[in-house]
């Protein structure tokens, strides 16, 4: 038995219990008193239980804003950055946002989502989203996501029930390590949360979701939440708002969602549409939105029986920064909403929450992220 001040200590935030508990067999501690240590970190919040020691993250930036519900926070987290790139500015950190969202259950209990960014900003190029101006600075490791968690409940104090992957970044251009996190996440020695509370959010790639096709048939999988960020009723329009669609199309994505279907036992697939003024809002994109959407009103895997496959979330636009588009009138939202009603589409119209920081993938990213590309660290951006 090794004696503590002779062991190297490990970090378990990103590990499974069994990944840890091999770690820790390298250093000649047993199973026993590493499964202490990994429950201590990921239960109780300790940071320092040997064998396993984590260096805490820290917040530079916290934001509370009052919701019918509850409270929504934002905060951000500091992080080195490995690569340094940004070193010849004077910069060698990544700031990550994440938030967690109060929302009331169908039960009418009270639950938390935590959204959780999987890159420092993202290369998808989305024209509506905040984040893509910033590029794709660098892919976060598992660690990384799972640190997110860590805080959430942790730093802030709040219990996790919902993990949605819609902040910063495109999950399936980092798949590996959102895999990794979510092996993590759902290790029920550790944060425990189940598969099927787990949402993936991505812009189409069909590369990626392929890979999720495979990954959805292995044991406890299937119950992994899947979401579109769909935003377009045509591929001209999708390829303006949202370059992917250059490579995978709308079609591309109706298959792959069809079988994606099929593996997951006819389980629903969230379709995202923000709702952007003057762009994707018309009655005509109503009816091929619905059009694009009626395979997925039956069920495939299901001959007689009734069901549907695909719910549609329409997501008023919140303005970017410098957004040449305006917000949508509430006029304007159940005139749409209506026409997809009337075509037999189940729509659930999200309500904003302050700046409805769930709206798809990557509504994420403020000025002082954005800024923080060239501007150093300053009192001014500690957290408040
Ligand atoms: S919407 Fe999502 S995928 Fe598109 S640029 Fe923003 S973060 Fe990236």
């Amino acid at each position: 038995m090794a004696r503590a001040d002779d062991i190297q200590p490990i970090s378990p935030i990103g590990m499974t219990l069994e990944a840890f508990v091999a770690a820790c067999a390298d250093e000649g501690v047993g199973a026993g008193r590493a499964k202490d240590a990994y429950q201590a970190v990921y239960r109780d919040g300790i940071e320092h239980a040997a064998p396993a020691q984590i260096t805490p993250p820290t917040i530079v930036k916290r934001h509370e804003e009052p919701v019918n519900e509850g409270v929504t926070i934002k905060f951000v987290q500091r992080l080195p950055n490995p690569e340094h790139r940004l070193k010849h500015r004077g910069i060698d950190f990544d700031d990550i946002e994440s938030v967690i969202i109060p929302m009331i259950g169908r039960s009418g209990r009270k639950t938390h989502t935590l959204c959780v960014s999987s890159q420092v900003g993202c290369a998808m190029g989305c024209d509506f989203c905040e984040t893509a101006q910033m590029g794709l600075i660098r892919s976060l490791s598992a660690a990384e996501i799972v640190g997110q968690w860590w805080a959430a409940c942790h730093l802030e104090g709040i219990e996790i029930d919902n993990i949605v992957f819609m902040g910063m970044g495109e999950p399936l251009d980092n798949l590996d390590e959102v895999l990794s996190a979510i092996e993590c996440l759902t290790d029920r020695s550790g944060a425990s949360i189940p598969m099927a509370n787990i949402t993936i959010s991505t812009v189409g790639r069909v590369d990626g979701l392929e890979r999720i096709k495979e990954q959805v048939q292995k044991p406890g999988w299937k119950r992994l939440g899947l979401a579109l960020s769909l935003n377009a009723s045509n591929d001209e329009s999708r390829s303006q708002l949202m370059p992917i669609n250059n490579k995978w199309n709308m079609k591309d994505l109706q298959r792959i969602l069809q079988e994606l279907r099929v593996v997951r036992g006819g389980r629903k697939i969230m379709i995202e549409y923000v709702l952007i003024p003057g762009v994707n809002d018309s009655l005509t994109n109503a009816d091929e939105l619905a059009d694009w959407m009626s395979p997925f009103l039956k069920d495939p895997t299901r001959k007689k029986a009734k069901g549907h496959g695909g719910l549609l979330n329409v997501i008023p636009y919140n303005p970017r920064r410098d957004s040449p588009w305006p917000a949508p009138t509430e006029e304007q939202v159940d005139r749409f909403v209506d026409r997809l009603v009337s075509h037999g589409v189940f729509v659930n119209r999200r309500r904003t929450k302050g700046r409805d920081t769930m709206a798809a993938c990557g509504q994420l990213g403020t000025a002082e992220i954005r800024k923080r590309q060239i501007v150093p660290l300053t009192s001014s951006s500690q957290r408040d």
